[in-house]
C-alpha cells in the first residue's frame, strides 16, 4: 500500500541539533557577564518562538534570533566584537560537515528500489540542498521539498504535489511533533525514529497510538518492515 516515503532531514538523515545545542552553549557563554547560562537559554528559546512566524527555520534565523537576543540581554551594550563571534558562530553551522547518520545511506540504497523517495525537511532552501549535496545521498531522492512548516496543511499540498493517496504516503523522522502527528492526522503513515536531542519546540506531552504508526530505535530497523 505504501508507494512514497519521505524522510526528514535533520537529525533523521543527518545530524543537527548537536551543533544548535553547541551554539547555544557557547553564545551563553559570551553572556555570562549579564545573565545567567539557565536564563540565557531561556531568553533565547523566548526570542527564536516570537521570531518564528516572521523568519521561519533554519541556521540564519537562528543567527538572527542570537544577534537580537544578546542586544536584549545586554540592555544595547553588546559590543561589536561579540556580535562577531555571533555571526561566526552561524556561518560555521553553514560551514559544518555533513554528518550523515549510521546506516542511513545502505537504508536508502535498499528501499529506492522499491519506493519512490522524497525529503521533506523545513529549514532554509539553500541551506538543506548545500547539506543534501554534500551528504552525498541526493541520487537516492526523486524530489527533495523544503516546507515552511509541517502542519497538516503542508504535508497535504505535499501529497497532491506527488499525486498520490494519503494512504500510499509514509513519513518517516525523528520529530514526533512534525514528522508524524500532522501526518497521522491527514490519513498517512508516520514511523518515528527518535535522535538523542530534540528541540524544545518539537516535543510533546502526549503518547502517539495509532494504527499506522511505528516507532524505532534506528534506521536500518526499517528493513525489516518495508
Ligand atoms: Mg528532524
Amino acid at each position: 500500500m505504501i508507494r512514497t516515503i519521505a524522510f526528514d532531514a535533520d537529525d533523521t538523515l543527518w545530524v543537527n541539533e548537536t551543533y544548535f545545542r553547541d551554539a547555544e552553549d557557547y553564545f551563553c557563554n559570551l553572556l555570562t557577564d549579564y545573565v545567567s547560562f539557565k536564563e540565557c537559554q531561556k531568553r533565547l528559546f523566548d526570542m527564536e518562538m516570537r521570531n518564528l512566524p516572521l523568519y521561519g527555520y533554519g541556521i540564519k534565523p537562528f543567527t538572527l534570533s542570537l544577534i537580537e537576543c544578546a542586544i536584549d540581554i545586554t540592555d544595547g551594550d553588546v559590543s561589536s566584537e561579540t556580535i562577531t563571534k555571533i555571526i561566526d558562530i552561524g556561518k560555521e553551522m553553514l560551514m559544518a560537515p555533513v554528518d550523515v547518520m549510521k546506516g542511513v545511506e545502505k537504508t536508502l540504497k535498499t528501499l529506492s528500489k522499491k519506493y519512490r523517495l522524497v525529503v521533506a525537511t523545513k529549514g532554509d532552501l539553500l541551506d538543506q540542498e548545500r547539506k543534501l549535496e554534500k551528504s552525498g545521498l541526493s541520487s537516492y531522492f526523486h524530489h527533495i521539498e523544503v516546507m515552511s512548516d509541517k502542519k497538516p496543511v503542508n504535508y497535504t499540498n505535499l501529497i497532491q504535489h506527488l499525486d498520490i493517496e494519503p494512504a500510499a504516503f509514509l513519513m518517516i523522522g525523528n520529530s514526533l511533533k512534525s514528522d508524524v502527528v500532522p501526518v497521522l492526522e491527514i490519513g498517512g503513515h508516520a514511523y518515528h525514529i527518535p535522535f538523542h536531542t530534540t528541540w524544545a519546540h518539537e516535543q510533546i506531552d502526549f503518547e502517539v497510538t495509532h494504527k499506522q504508526f511505528k516507532a524505532f530505535e534506528s534506521v536500518t530497523q526499517l528493513l525489516e518492515v518495508l
